[in-house]
């Protein structure tokens, strides 16, 4: 097994654009890039919001156009999952299903998923009127009334958020306290345009070729309810990808990478990059910027070795 300079663990925006700069640095990078590579942009339809494509892109062909401008300059895209990683020896080395791979450097991009409900009919109008992102969704809503599912500071932001653009917006919150901060609850219960529906608990997405409305328990006494609504924003949290980190380099009490600078993990060579590090903006665009800062930073500790 050949030692490589690279290997880029991820393929979301953050992945790919870590791709893209360390192989136009003729750094020949090795890509695992999962068996379902592209992140949580290939659950989303159309992106406004990455700048360059005045008339939008659709998630998964945006993803497809990184992929192929990595491998136009050189980057390996391997479909594997990393199962394992041994950071403590240098050369660093991540282990798929079947081989392993070493690498001098090693750029951490596997992201975070939304977390989802599970009930019916989310996935399927996932993308369909079914959102896990206000930034990125909220202005296809102007005029409509939606949905916010969650208590926690990120339904409250996105439910503000929202109102800028929905004439209602319903937060549905499980039980009666709101987790969120105060001053989080007070920006949002002070918005006339929000209204509340607490000891909720969501059933169903129903709909026919788009999101249409939820299928409601009221938690105490169990009366079921329906709410006609045109789009659904569930904001119950974030989940990092980094199970196989655990043990190799330092994350938060919440799995994130704990990464000095944005990129710096506490092992030097080891850096990280994308929404596994940021659970402040999680941007397509963020994730991106921040796989460039990685990739300039492996290229310069690669430098320092042989300095
Ligand atoms: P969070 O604080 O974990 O809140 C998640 C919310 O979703 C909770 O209200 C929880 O209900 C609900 N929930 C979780 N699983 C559910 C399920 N299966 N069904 C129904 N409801 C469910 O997550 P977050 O709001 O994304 O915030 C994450 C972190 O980022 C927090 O530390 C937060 O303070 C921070 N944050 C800060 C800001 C800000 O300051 N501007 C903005 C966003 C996020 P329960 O309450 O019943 O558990």
């Amino acid at each position: 097994m050949a030692l490589r300079k690279v290997i880029i663990i991820g393929s979301g925006p953050a992945g790919y654009t870590a791709a893209i700069y360390t192989a136009r640095a003729n750094l020949n990078p090795l890509m695992l890039s999962g068996t379902a590579p592209g992140g949580q942009l290939l659950l989303t339809t159309m992106v406004e919001n990455f700048p360059g494509f005045s008339e939008g892109i659709m998630g998964p062909d945006l993803m497809e156009t990184l992929r192929k401008q990595a491998e136009k300059f050189g980057a390996e895209v391997l479909q594997r999952d990393a199962g394992k990683v041994a950071f403590k020896n240098h050369p660093f080395t991540a282990y798929t299903e079947d081989s392993s791979y070493q690498a001098e450097t090693i750029i951490i991009a596997t992201g975070a998923n939304a977390r989802l409900l599970n009930v019916p009919g989310e996935s399927k109008f996932l993308g369909y009127g079914v959102s896990t992102c206000a930034t990125c969704d909220g202005a296809f809503y102007r005029g409509k009334e939606v949905a916010v599912l969650g208590g926690g500071d990120s339904a409250m932001e996105e439910a503000v958020f929202l109102t800028h653009f929905a004439t209602k917006v319903t937060v549905i919150h499980r039980r009666d306290i709101l987790r969120a901060s105060k001053i989080m609850q007070e920006r949002a219960r002070s918005n006339s345009k929000i209204h509340w529906l607490l000891n909720t608990i969501v059933e169903e997405v129903y709909g026919d070729s788009k999101a249409k409305g939820l299928k409601l328990r009221h938690s105490q006494n169990g009366k079921t309810s329906e709410l006609g609504v045109d789009g659904i924003f569930i904001a119950i949290g974030h989940d990092p990808n980094t199970g196989i980190f655990r043990g190799q380099i330092d994350l938060d009490n919440q799995n994130y990478i704990i990464a000095d600078k944005n990129v710096f993990t506490n092992i030097p060579g080891v850096f990280a990059c994308g929404d596994a590090v940021d659970h402040r903006y999680r941007q397509a665009i963020t994730a991106a910027g921040y796989g460039c800062m990685a990739a300039l930073e492996a290229e310069r500790y690669l430098q320092s070795l042989t300095a």
